[in-house]
């Protein structure tokens, strides 16, 4: 059986130019840590300087300013515990705040929550966008980060980062603090992540979520940012995190965001009508299913269904049997099977915020496979509502 795979905002299939890069470097049998002085060191810490270099041109930013990680949840983490550290040195014996969204990934929320500081959520609209004038209301004389997600991991919708940017420049005038961060990991395929557009301090990006190899992701920092290494040990990635590198991770993300910068539009344009089809073919073959967020301006790979009466995981486990892989709600969530923090701030109760669909397509989808997913659901669907 042919497999259709609609999970790409959890992880997207390997790409053909990581694919490239694996089989480029597998004939020479891979060995060598990029810090010994060897010539197999050396090829592995070359491998690295490239990755380096072409990630920072993305961005717009030197490769000093990339630190490579194990993925976005590690970025994440370095982010605030980086921030707040150095916010601490400098102001000791008080507590520092953070702004966040009310709908940030677990990896943000949960890892703020980890510190001791005080912590204000802006609330969403209820089409699930944040208003940056609340962000800037939220800001104190100790703030010491602000956080963002740019397309939320969920219902899809863009967050206005470059106004929260530009705001929260301003406000922090000469000062060092609040620090902006914006988690881009579902925004940068299709958006303008560039440092110059979004007017971020430190983004977070992962690898698999574009093709990449899994276990690789980077927080790009623009120099200047306060921000403290947390794991000590050794001088890798700048000083900021020390262990060895995953060089071979690393050049394949790389290469996924190579092709990606520079596909980005017939890429876009591709979803955006895996998109448009899925979404007019649900309105017309199952009118009582609602797309969250509809009203937003969203990313074009994410539609997130909300269906009265229906428990999730059995159709996820049905559209699973009959070939066709889906998510109920956020993949991180669905394991821990907490309901949805997105679902609750838009306003959902504690029980309705455990339904939902996530359905998330990108680079291989096909106009058959969403057909084939579409006639699946509605006999799945027209039983379960019966
Ligand atoms: N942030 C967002 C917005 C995400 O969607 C995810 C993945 N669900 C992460 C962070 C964590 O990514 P990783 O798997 O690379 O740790």
């Amino acid at each position: 059986m042919n497999r259709i795979y609609l999970d790409y905002a959890a992880s997207a299939p390997l790409a053909p130019e990581a694919v490239a890069v694996i089989e480029s470097i597998i004939p020479s049998h891979p060995v060598g840590n990029p810090s010994s002085l060897h010539k197999e060191g050396r090829t592995m810490q070359s491998l690295l300087d490239k990755a380096h270099t072409t990630v920072a041109a993305i961005f717009g930013v030197q490769p000093t300013e990339v630190i490579f990680t194990s993925g976005a949840t590690e970025a994440n983490n370095l982010a605030i515990r980086g921030v707040l550290t150095a916010w601490r040195k400098e102001n000791p014996g008080k507590k520092p705040h953070i702004v966040l969204s009310a709908i940030e990934h677990p990896s943000w929320w949960a890892a703020a929550k980890n510190e001791d500081a005080d912590m204000t959520f802006v609330s969403i609209s209820k089409d699930g966008v944040v208003d940056p004038q609340d962000v800037f209301a939220a800001v104190q004389e100790n703030t010491a980060l602000v956080g963002c997600l740019y397309v939320n991991n969920e219902i899809g919708t863009i967050q206005p980062i470059a106004e929260i940017g530009k705001g929260i420049e301003a406000l922090r005038g000469a000062n060092k603090f609040p620090v902006f961060h914006v988690d881009a990991v579902q925004a940068f395929p299709y958006l303008n992540t560039h440092f110059g557009h979004m007017h971020a301090d430190m983004i977070t990006i992962s690898g698999h979520k574009y093709g990449a190899l899994p276990g690789i992701g980077a927080l790009i920092t623009k120099k200047g940012t306060p921000v403290t290494g947390i794991a000590k040990g050794g001088p890798q990635e700048w000083g900021y995190r020390a262990g060895t590198e995953n060089s071979l991770g690393a050049a394949t993300m790389a290469a996924v965001l190579d092709w990606t910068d520079s596909h980005r539009d017939e890429l876009t344009k591709h979803v955006k009508s895996m998109q448009e089809t899925l979404e007019r073919r649900l309105g017309q073959e199952l009118p009582k299913v609602r797309i969250l967020g509809q009203r937003a301006i969203r990313a074009p790979h994410i539609t997130y269904l909300w269906l009265p009466g229906v428990i999730d995981e059995h159709v996820v486990h049905k559209l699973d049997l009959e070939g066709i892989a889906i998510s109920s709600g956020s993949a991180c969530s669905s394991g821990a099977m907490l309901p949805s923090a997105t679902l609750l701030a838009l306003g959902f109760n504690d029980q309705e915020a455990y339904g939902g669909l996530r359905i998330s397509y990108g680079r291989f989808t096909t106009q058959e496979e969403i057909e084939t997913f579409i006639e699946k659901l509605k006999e799945i669907l027209t039983k379960q509502l019966k």
